[in-house]
């Protein structure tokens, strides 16, 4: 019974050590522990390597659960993954999680600078979304998982787990922990040819595995790597991959992993060859093909973003009203990255009908109109757009303008 003393204080206990997780290694967490002050120390006993960790969080509710609990107990699988692998770390984290107000969506500018990192240390930022990887010549779109935005820098960007992502957090994070220490895929070729690799492009549950010559470089953790890290080829995607035919097209989106859609590769595709993609999109679509049923959410996005980004007049149009026949809860993400990526893509491709798209849909009333909209997603949404707006060039209405008539279709 919860009410007697023993059982609240193992209530108390559960929530005060381990944050309730039933699965890992237990850890102790010192909520008390100020930004100098060690809060949790987990991983290997006789470690090769300590770090320091600095973690940050988004302040978006999305986030809220990445407290200081959880980010030690991921940390403290990631350590044992790490020793299975013969990489003995040691992870203490400095103080709490840090809260900050313009860490996400986080596209490649956001990321190109979050300050100096202090010495022996890696700064881990948890983000609400994560909506770009890679140089600045062939960013990835789509869903991305982690993102080391500078090979072989101390800084890692972790996006939150979303429903129907089957990757356990802790391999994310210990391949973008990989990437710092100046690990780079050893198949970025399609479909995977490393699949148990932990540092596979496509990270499943069960790709665990460093090589002898992978797992002592984590004893470098938290040290910049000598000769990387600057210039302007510092992604994570090669530069010189070959273009995706149309036939090839669906398997490619089936085959995303960590870091999204590389979109360079799809650049050349036009309108009625990206318009495939509706057969990842529509549900009347899957019905007929059993491997195309319950897609997961990454890869629902990863086929929507390559349409928004890349589209021209057809295809943009086709997004356009794909966002807006979306209105259940569960898409709320979906229309969120659809949206992100049409602002980005209005770069490329400008149009009026989307420019005025955005406008409208910056008012969280454009939203609203929809039977059974709540607030919250309204709101979410209009916040959407408006960062897209910016992404294409376009002003957002300020909240003084007179908001132009909402006109949904
Ligand atoms: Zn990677």
């Amino acid at each position: 019974m919860s009410s007697t003393p023993t059982a609240w204080l193992l209530a108390a206990a559960c929530a005060a050590l381990a944050g309730c997780e039933t699965t890992g290694p237990q850890v102790n967490v010192n909520s008390a522990a100020g930004a100098s002050e060690v809060a949790c120390s987990v991983g290997a006993d006789n470690p090769q390597r300590t770090v320091r960790i600095e973690a940050w969080r988004g302040f978006e509710a999305n986030v809220a659960g990445y407290t200081t609990e959880r980010v030690c107990q991921r940390l403290a699988e990631v350590g044992q993954g790490l020793l299975a692998q013969q990489a003995a770390v040691r992870f203490e984290v400095m103080g709490q999680v840090r809260v900050h107000a313009d860490l996400g969506p986080a596209d490649n500018s956001d990321m190109a600078n979050t300050g100096a990192v202090p010495a022996h240390t890696v700064r881990l930022v948890v983000v609400d979304a994560l909506i770009q990887c890679g140089s600045t010549n062939a960013p990835t779109g789509g869903f991305i998982r982690g993102c080391a935005p500078r090979i072989g820098q101390p800084v890692v960007f972790l996006n939150r787990a979303v429903f129907g992502d089957s990757t356990p957090e802790w391999i994310t994070w210990a391949h973008e922990l990989g990437h710092t220490v100046g690990l780079r895929h050893p198949d970025d070729v399609r479909p995977p040819t490393a699949s148990q690799r932990l540092m596979t492009y496509m990270p499943l549950p069960d790709s665990t595995s460093l090589t002898a010559s992978e797992s002592p470089r984590y004893a470098q953790l938290g040290t910049p790597q000598p000769g990387s890290g600057s210039g302007a080829a510092v992604g994570v995607v090669p530069d010189n991959l070959p273009p995706i035919n149309v036939a090839q097209l669906i398997p490619f989106i089936l085959a995303t992993g960590q870091h999204g859609v590389p979109l360079q590769q799809l650049q050349h595709l036009s309108d009625a060859e990206l318009l495939t993609l509706r057969a990842l999109l529509e549900p009347a679509a899957q019905i007929d093909n059993p491997a195309l049923k319950q897609l997961s959410l990454p890869l629902r996005i990863n086929a929507l973003v390559p349409l928004a980004e890349l589209g021209r007049d057809q295809a943009q149009a086709y997004v356009r009203d794909y966002l807006l026949r979306q209105t259940d809860a569960a898409s709320l993400d979906l229309r969120r990255y659809g949206l992100w990526a049409l602002g980005r893509g209005q770069q490329r491709h400008p149009t009026d009908a989307t420019r005025q798209f955005l406008q409208q849909a910056g008012q969280p009333g454009f939203w609203c109109a929809a039977p059974g909209a709540d607030t919250a997603s309204c709101q979410a949404l209009a916040s959407a757009a408006t960062k897209a707006q910016r992404s294409a060039g376009v002003k957002p209405n300020s909240p003084t303008d007179t908001p132009t008539s909402p006109t949904r279709r």
